[in-house]
């Protein structure tokens, strides 16, 4: 093993001297105060901000570049493909260039290309369509300037919520009552999240579902099936004081020890999944976690088991072609195939120029998240290519609330130092280590979870002066996921598709979560704070729903296999009475979860779309595309 990659968690570090603290602080400040357009004056000068400004240039970036590009050599040391390869197949417009297209690369898109294209004739080609960048680990942000240069769209002033930087990583969509924050990149939101994988509680699917997987016994094999691939772990109890602190915390709220507990993640721990050479079982090189907390910004170790890691090699090594750069806006439907109308987006001179194209596929799996899926889908509605009316509508936050808490007494250590750099004085952890759930009060309303979070090192400078925290090791972020209503809608205003939820943010749920935030914090024997400083909108890292999963048309945009309504004469075969879908038109990821699932979504957008592809490839009106020859 290479003794780089060994954590160094239990190891204490010093803290930094005086004047060194001095000078870091002066400049830290004065790069904070001018990225949120105050004078450095204004700066708390009490503050004395760690070395954050600056990249962190640990060996550990460069070896984890190293090991991503051995582990993809066959391929030229990356998953994507030379864009040529699509402007040359769209010389001849009239040819079916591929069999299937996946739109996206995020968890619906990279369970179906693997599952498709280890199952797929070889006479018969399948392409991911991604429009972000292939992020290599240990090039991910980790300061304040290069997470803003990362942002799809300007954050600030009049122009605010508009798309300025294409291929930016960090997608935020603005919104009248609920900000959405989602990952743009090959890997989709796997490169930004913080990897905890939960079942929801089983009473979740009851209502709101398709009656086909209204019993969780339907996904569990699927479930099954997601955590092997993501070789699922959890922090070993020694790595993180805190994990003790906060059962102690669990316990005094509730009589159930079996309410709290430390949460699976998609995280290398240790050597447990690695073989002699480091390499998973899908061949990728990846290293042990450092314990940095960064997970939220990107993990530049490579111990993180994001989608590059695990299903986009198995769909590599099965011939998926694999386009990034590359923005679906709109689908038409053809005779017997489906024409997709993309822009590529070539930064290759140094300025952002875009190329129009069109392509072919006879089946097409949307998989481009619940936000990109749906709007594909409204772009694409026109004479002839109907869908259900519920499209957009049924759109869920997952009961998200943030909350804080300031001067704990016992110290929290969230802000992301990063175990790469000497200013490091303890471990982080990965991003969320443990889950406190309230599931045994009655209701599915009532059923929600609390998890602590860390903040990455880029936003650490940020938010130690929004909570008044040097270090933010007195602080607490809470994160609550519950079941809202889904009673959100994405419209079209003012030139961009928003989301419409009004009264969201006074609804009685917001209200029962706060109240729980402020029971939690006064087992620390303090209050919970809102942050004003981000305003009185909710923000959801979850977003769901807008192609809801039901039984019929009028109800949801798809069936219980991902199988797009045909809205035309209200839905339903005029022969059969039975609701009529577009062949071979599919939508596999967030925006079919119908409901709230009151806990991290992932491993269900998981299970929803294993069950999808297995149901695809034993459809038998597809037999062809999957017969050996
Ligand atoms: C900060 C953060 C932390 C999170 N932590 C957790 C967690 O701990 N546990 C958990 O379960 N969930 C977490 N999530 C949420 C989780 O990552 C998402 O629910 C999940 O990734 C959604 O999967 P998906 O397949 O629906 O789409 P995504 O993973 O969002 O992928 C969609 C992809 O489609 C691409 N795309 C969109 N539109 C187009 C288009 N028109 N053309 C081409 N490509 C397009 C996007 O660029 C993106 O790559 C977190 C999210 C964030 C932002
Ligand atoms: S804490 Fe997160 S970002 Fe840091 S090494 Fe571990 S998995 Fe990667």
């Amino acid at each position: 093993m290479d003794s780089s990659s060994k954590s160094n968690f239990s190891r204490p570090i010093a803290a930094p001297s005086p004047t060194r603290r001095a000078a870091l602080k002066a400049s830290a400040i004065a790069g904070i105060a001018a990225h949120l357009g105050r004078s450095a004056a204004k700066a708390d000068d009490s503050l004395p901000i760690l070395n954050r400004t600056r990249p962190c240039n640990s060996p550990l970036n460069a070896q984890a570049a190293n090991d991503y590009c051995q582990s993809l050599a066959p391929f030229g040391g990356r998953l994507s493909n030379d864009i040529r390869e699509l402007f040359l197949q769209t010389q001849r417009p009239d040819d079916l260039h591929y069999s299937v297209i996946v739109i996206g690369s995020g968890y619906g898109a990279s369970i179906c290309a693997a599952r498709i294209s280890q199952a797929l004739n070889p006479n018969h080609r399948i392409a991911i369509l991604e429009r972000g960048r292939e992020w290599t680990p240990g090039s991910f942000p980790d300061t304040f300037a290069h997470i803003t240069k990362s942002t799809r769209q300007q954050m600030m002033g009049p122009g605010k919520g508009q798309i300025i930087n294409p291929l930016g990583l960090f997608n935020l969509s603005f919104n009248d009552e609920i900000n959405v924050l989602s990952g743009s990149a090959l890997g989709g939101t796997s490169t930004i999240n913080a990897n905890v994988a939960l079942r929801p509680h089983p009473e979740t699917f009851q209502c709101g579902w398709p009656s086909a997987i209204r019993d969780i016994e339907t996904l569990t094999p699927y479930y099954d099936m997601a955590a092997r691939q993501l070789s699922l772990s959890r922090t070993p109890l020694d790595m993180v004081p805190k994990i003790q602190k906060r059962r102690i915390t669990a316990e005094i709220l509730n009589s159930n020890p079996d309410n709290y507990d430390r949460s699976p993640v998609a995280v290398m721990y240790d050597h447990r999944y690695l073989d002699d050479q480091m390499r998973n079982q899908h061949g990728m090189i990846q290293r042990a976690c450092t314990q940095c907390g960064n997970c939220i910004t990107g993990c530049n170790v490579g111990a993180k088991n994001t989608l590059v890691y695990n299903y986009l090699p198995v769909a590599k090594w099965n011939g998926t072609d694999m386009f990034t750069q590359v923005q679906v806006d709109r689908i038409e439907k053809r005779s017997g195939y489906y024409t997709l109308r993309l822009t590529y987006v070539d930064d290759s001179e140094g300025k952002i120029t875009r190329h129009p194209l069109t392509i072919n596929s006879r089946v097409v799996v949307l998989s481009a998240g619940s936000m990109g899926s749906s709007e594909i889908l409204l772009n694409s509605q026109q004479d002839g290519f109907v869908f259900s009316p519920m499209l957009g509508k049924r759109w869920s936050a997952n009961g998200d609330v943030v909350g804080f808490v300031l001067k704990t007494p016992d110290a929290t250590n969230v802000g992301g130092l990063s175990t790469c750099e000497p200013d490091c004085r303890w471990p982080i952890g990965s991003t969320v280590q443990s889950t406190l759930n309230f599931f045994d009060r009655p209701g599915i309303e009532n059923k929600y979870i609390v998890q602590e979070a860390a903040i990455p090192r880029g936003v650490a400078n940020l938010f130690s002066i929004l909570l008044r925290d040097k270090y933010l090791d007195h602080s607490m972020v809470m994160l609550g996921m519950g079941h809202d209503e889904g009673r959100g809608e994405i419209v079209w205003k003012d030139g961009r598709y928003q989301i419409s939820w009004p009264n969201l943010k006074n609804s009685e749920y917001r209200q029962m979560m706060f109240r729980e935030f402020d029971n939690i914090a006064s087992v620390e024997g303090k209050k919970y704070k809102r942050l004003k400083a981000f305003g009185n909108n909710l923000v959801t890292v979850h977003p769901l729903g807008g192609c809801a999963m039901a039984d019929t048309p009028d109800c949801g945009v798809v069936n219980d296999l991902g199988q797009v309504f045909d809205g035309k004469c209200g839905g339903f075969a005029n022969k059969t009475g039975q609701p009529a879908v577009h062949h071979g038109l599919f939508v596999a990821d967030g925006a079919v979860i119908p409901t709230a699932l009151g806990a991290n979504p992932y491993l269900t957008i998981c299970a929803v779309s294993e069950r999808i592809a297995a149901h695809f490839i034993n459809n038998p009106n597809f037999a062809d595309l999957f017969a050996r020859v």
